[in-house]
């Protein structure tokens, strides 16, 4: 599907990042700027994966292996590694005899799909969005209309850079230095990401950056719950009235709810973090608190349409799962139930208040 009115606009910048893509009008959150097919995909299943992409490489027109080569292209030395572990299985030799047989722009190519593929598959015009800590957009691919999407996280105002985050799962979470170096190390680019720039800036000054600071409480917050889940699960079965404890599953789902407020404060709330919002919803149910359920199930709609799109199979999976009562979801939820916390709304709904300095409250 293409998209009728073009919402983005290619230029340099003068910064180090070079190429980037701005938005050429207002872009209200939530809505598609574009979706491609990808040029490339890897089969990640395959044993030779990077052999098999150089192939689907020499089957592209000249003018799409011309755009692919005219990428961003880095070579992060482990990488390098992982290739030549597949390659020695068909040559000894190193990058000169690899190009002999696959072409004279294997490395480029294995380098440019490293450093732009979205969820393995690259596209030419997700590849021209710059990765950010603080993204603004969020790039899936659909697998029903085979395509990469690329819908905006939030309001996007006319002539700003719309970024997209290369960070998986947690990694988003973590301190400038420590996102930094898992850049470095998977894509093979230093990151200088508004994000990372603001605390270069303040690094050394007392006073730490705000949005540093939450992330660093929202750490806080994953360590607290992580923990917490794993005493729970620890003496699981060993109390009575199916082995939970009330008060332990309204503690957790507080820090749960905790960390969504969090993320969702920092703008980091995308469908890789979905799973926060299923803790919060799964131990509301469990002490059948089914306001609070609902709410986070509505919360999960919302993420999930932000980032895939209303019309995605995703949103659409989901939808169906938050209307059918006899969703599995709902079905574990209903083995673990505590007998006696029935009509226990408990303190679940003070998560507005959760401090964030107080001490674990379970012993
Ligand atoms: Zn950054």
């Amino acid at each position: 599907m293409s998209q009728p009115i073009r919402l983005t606009k290619i230029a340099e910048t003068k910064s180090q990042k070079g190429r980037a893509t701005f938005a050429s009008t207002t872009i209200p959150a939530g809505s598609l700027i574009f979706s491609e097919e990808p040029i490339l995909t890897m089969d990640a299943t395959s044993e030779t994966p990077h052999i098999d992409l150089l192939a689907s490489f020499a089957d592209l027109p000249q003018d799409l292996q011309d755009l692919m080569l005219d990428l961003t292209a880095v070579d992060p030395t482990p990488f390098r590694h992982l290739i030549w572990k597949e390659f020695d299985v068909r040559t000894n030799g190193g990058w000169w005899d690899i190009a002999q047989k696959y072409g004279e722009h294997t490395k480029r190519v294995l380098t440019a799909f490293n450093t732009n593929a979205v969820a393995q598959h690259l596209g030419v015009q997700t590849a021209m969005l710059n990765h950010s800590c603080l993204p603004n957009a969020y790039a899936a691919f659909d697998e029903a209309r085979g395509e990469l999407t690329v819908h905006a996280m939030k309001e996007i105002n006319e002539g700003e850079e719309i970024c997209l985050s290369h960070l998986e799962g947690g990694a988003l979470f973590a301190p400038m230095k420590e996102r930094r170096g898992v850049l470095v190390l998977q894509r093979g680019f230093m990151c200088l990401c508004d994000a990372c720039m603001e605390v270069e800036e303040c690094e050394g000054r007392e006073q730490e950056c705000l949005r540093e600071k939450l992330r660093d409480d929202l750490r806080n917050l994953i360590d607290k719950y992580q923990r917490n889940e794993a005493t729970l699960m620890m003496n699981f079965g060993k109390r009575g009235h199916g082995g939970l404890d009330p008060d332990f599953v309204t503690f957790l789902g507080e820090v749960a709810a905790g960390v969504v407020e969090l993320m969702e404060k920092l703008g980091l709330a995308t469908i890789d973090n979905l799973e926060w919002y299923q803790y919060v919803f799964h131990w509301s149910r469990a002490v059948n608190d089914d306001e609070m359920a609902r709410e986070y199930q509505d919360k999960m709609l919302r993420v999930v349409c932000m980032c895939a799109g209303e019309d995605s199979q995703r949103y659409h999976d989901m939808q169906q799962d938050a209307s059918g009562a006899k969703s599995a979801a709902w079905n574990k939820i209903a083995e673990v139930r505590p007998e006696h916390s029935r009509g226990g709304r408990h303190s679940i709904m003070k998560t507005a208040k959760l401090g964030l300095a107080e001490e674990d409250e379970v012993e």
